[in-house]
């Protein structure tokens, strides 16, 4: 007996204006020590590469100063935020963190003049004493130096960073020497298309699982995988969804899934009870405001699962059983190579939606499985496969 799986997808979704920027991603693993850094790549190239610099100085300290022999494994990660206020003042926000220690780099760029604007290009003198007051009582200091401060602001309010504490000041309390106005938000409704899929749970099933996107690459994957009729699971990082929601629509509008695999890439079974929540709740927040979509899967950062992980996070753990180890081979031919003989019936595959040999190899890897006779599903389909096959197993 032949029993059929038929999956229709309809989703409505709603979402919102986006920032039209992309999003670097380096994710580093050695023995002694594991880097995950994002940062955005604007349209300003002077603002690019003062961010580039900032980016590289962290890396070059955290490999030398934390990254020898005889400490214990430890994890540096930036993570960012950067919003663009009345079309012109681009803020971005850099948040360092070396296991419990936090640092906090700011950038205001006014894109119309090209220029970085410094705190006092944006504050009066009287905005000034307001926002020492506010520092001095908010965070307890005594003496503060203005040079020293981080600020950031949105069409509400001042932020001021001193270390990892800050304050925030409501714009109306200031005189600012630039004009913000009240950005608007622009709400469109989107409504998907319904993908109908049949999959044969006779027959061999394959979930391919990529990681640590959206990028640039990922909309020319699921090109690819449309072509041949294939469906995969795209694992995301929070804190690129806003950024790339007309491609997660895209991902999603062509019948794959979404997953999740944290905020901004953080090891998971490295962080406190606290930190580990809000890197999944941040990001469950963020797709479903997003995409109006709620991933049933977790891939824990660097495939580490612990207890506390098990305890706390109410979605599927999902890891792989065939790593292309493509991060490595970083050469299509060689990725092919490698993955071609591990794929099997029913296997989970590993592979990243950053970078192109990854989907060079894809082009080598998606025709041959096809021949072979495999059908592309997506993870949860493969639950469901199996279940189905083990109800036929067991009714003989
Ligand atoms: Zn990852």
């Amino acid at each position: 007996m032949r029993n059929f799986l038929v999956v229709f997808l309809v989703l409505f979704l709603v979402g919102c204006g986006s920032f039209d920027d992309s999003v670097v991603t380096l994710i580093d693993e050695s023995d002694n020590c594991v880097s995950s850094v994002s940062y955005p790549k604007t349209s300003e190239s002077k603002l690019n590469r003062k961010i580039k610099r900032y980016v590289k100085s962290s890396v070059r300290d955290f490999n030398s100063n934390y990254c020898s022999d005889d400490v214990l494994r430890q994890e540096l990660n930036i993570d960012f935020k950067s919003n663009l206020i009345s079309d012109r003042y681009l803020n971005v926000v850099l948040v360092k963190t070396i296991e419990d220690e936090v640092w906090v780099k700011t950038f205001i760029f006014d894109v119309l003049k090209h220029k970085e604007l410094s705190i006092y290009d944006i504050l009066t003198d009287n905005d000034l004493m307001i926002l020492s007051d506010k520092v001095k009582r908010g965070l307890g200091y005594d003496n503060i130096e203005i040079n020293d401060l981080g600020v950031q602001f949105d069409d509400e309010f001042l932020y001021v960073y001193v270390g990892d504490s800050s304050v925030s000041i409501p714009l109306e309390e200031l005189d600012l020497r630039i004009k913000i106005s009240k950005d608007l938000e622009v709400v469109k409704s989107y409504q998907y298309k319904s993908v109908s899929k049949v999959i044969d749970p006779n027959g061999k099933v394959i979930a391919l699982t990529f990681d640590d996107g959206p990028s640039r690459y990922t909309r020319l994957i699921v090109d690819l995988l449309n072509e041949y009729g294939a469906s995969a699971t795209f694992f995301v990082l929070g804190n690129k969804v806003s950024i790339y929601s007309d491609t997660l629509k895209y991902v999603l509008d062509s019948g794959n899934e979404i997953g999740n695999h944290s905020y901004s890439h953080k090891w998971l079974t490295h962080v406190s009870e606290e930190e580990l929540i809000s890197q999944i709740n941040q990001t469950q927040d963020v797709i479903f405001d997003t995409l109006g979509y709620t991933p049933r899967l977790v891939r824990p950062t660097y495939g580490s699962v612990n207890q506390t992980i098990k305890d706390n996070v109410n979605l599927d753990i999902v890891l792989w059983n065939v790593d292309t180890l493509d991060w490595k081979y970083r050469n299509s031919n060689k990725i092919f190579k490698n993955v071609l003989p591990k794929i099997d019936d029913g296997k989970i595959v590993l592979m990243h939606d950053t970078y192109e040999y990854t989907y060079n190899a894809l082009k080598l890897l998606l025709p041959k499985l096809k021949d072979l006779g495999y059908q592309f599903v997506t993870v949860s389909e493969l639950k469901e496969v199996n279940s189905i096959r083990n109800e036929l197993n067991k009714n003989g």
